[in-house]
């Protein structure tokens, strides 16, 4: 993994450094792709298609109501694409759809979401796609339609999964509607305490890859609103629970091979991205700005880490 230093005008500012754990990029939206490749990231580690979405102004049921899907699909298509060509040949990890009801109120087709209490804890994420398949396979065909136009560097990962049959469930359903499950890579965000709990049960039933949604995870970790700020001191990333759970499941994806990712913003935190790396995550997915910081701490911690070992070895 090579993160090169490159200036807008294509010159080479720094020898690139190299570092064994990815560093990869969150990005949230096609225009932000050039920026994001710019970085030197190894991949993307989470592409979130809820602005694609929400900027439409139409709710995915608005679209179906009207017999609209195709709309809908080649604005999914477009979008994804032109972040795909800004990392060729590197891993691009999509998340489906993961809106809170509550963020399709004001647009179109708003008046049939339904209201909820608490949003999120409720119809979002993979329980939405798995109770709403029509709504699910829109995604799936945009998806669909990548891989078969040779992007196969298009990973899909499924958010607020809580049980391994989610992943099961998803998993048989894009089966049936035509893609090869054994082709491509599917994994599933790390966000809620049952599934790092579960993490090898998860890894039993084949996913590719699992990221930590650690934005999430403190919060349900915790029972800390993430956007109430009367509890926001509360909301401690390095609380020993939220650790042991990152640890926990970090080692069993090791022992499965499964490649261990983060994607929440404690991975653009660099004292944290010590810690991670020091308990063996392959990867770490950070913010576009966050990246070069996150690159050096790598090749930092890796440095200590062999000179340590180095050292016990001599001493
Ligand atoms: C997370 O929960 O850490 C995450 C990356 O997802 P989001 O912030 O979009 O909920
Ligand atoms: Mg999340």
């Amino acid at each position: 993994a090579a993160g090169a230093a490159v200036s807008a005008a294509g010159a080479v500012a720094a020898a690139p450094i190299i570092t064994a754990t990815s560093i990869k990029v969150n990005v949230s939206l096609a225009e932000a792709a050039g920026r994001a490749a710019a970085t030197g990231a190894d991949g993307v580690g989470l592409l979130r298609i809820e602005h694609m979405i929400l900027g439409l102004n139409k709710t995915p049921g608005w679209y179906i109501s009207q017999g609209k899907e195709e709309e809908f699909i080649t604005e999914l298509y477009n979008g994804i694409k032109v972040v795909l060509d800004a990392f060729p040949g590197k891993p691009v990890w999509v998340r489906t759809l993961d809106a809170p009801t509550d963020e399709f109120r004001n647009m179109l087709g708003g008046e049939d979401e339904p209201i909820e209490h608490n949003p999120m804890l409720g119809w979002r994420g993979i329980r939405r796609d798995l109770q709403s398949p029509e709504q699910f396979r829109m995604q799936i065909e945009a998806f669909k339609r990548l891989w078969g136009a040779g992007y196969d560097n298009l990973g899909l990962m499924f958010p607020l999964v809580s049980h391994p049959d989610q992943f099961i469930q998803a998993k048989a359903l894009i089966e049936e509607w035509g893609v090869d499950v054994t082709e491509v890579a599917l994994g599933v965000m790390i966000e809620i305490p049952s599934s790092a709990i579960l993490i090898e049960d998860f890894c039993k039933a084949g996913i590719s890859f699992a990221s930590f949604g650690t934005n999430d995870l403190i919060q349900y970790t915790l029972a800390i609103d993430r956007n109430n700020e009367l509890v926001s001191s509360m909301y401690l990333p390095k609380h020993p629970a939220v650790l042991k759970l990152i640890k926990d499941a970090i080692a069993v994806c090791r022992e499965y091979g499964v490649e261990c990712s983060i994607c929440g913003q404690a991975g653009s935190d660099p004292n944290m991205v010590e810690w991670l790396i020091e308990n063996g995550i392959s990867s770490v997915s950070a913010n576009i700005d966050a990246v070069p910081k996150i690159r050096e701490t790598a090749a930092r911690t890796e440095m200590r880490m062999i000179l340590d070992s180095v050292r016990r070895t001599n001493a």
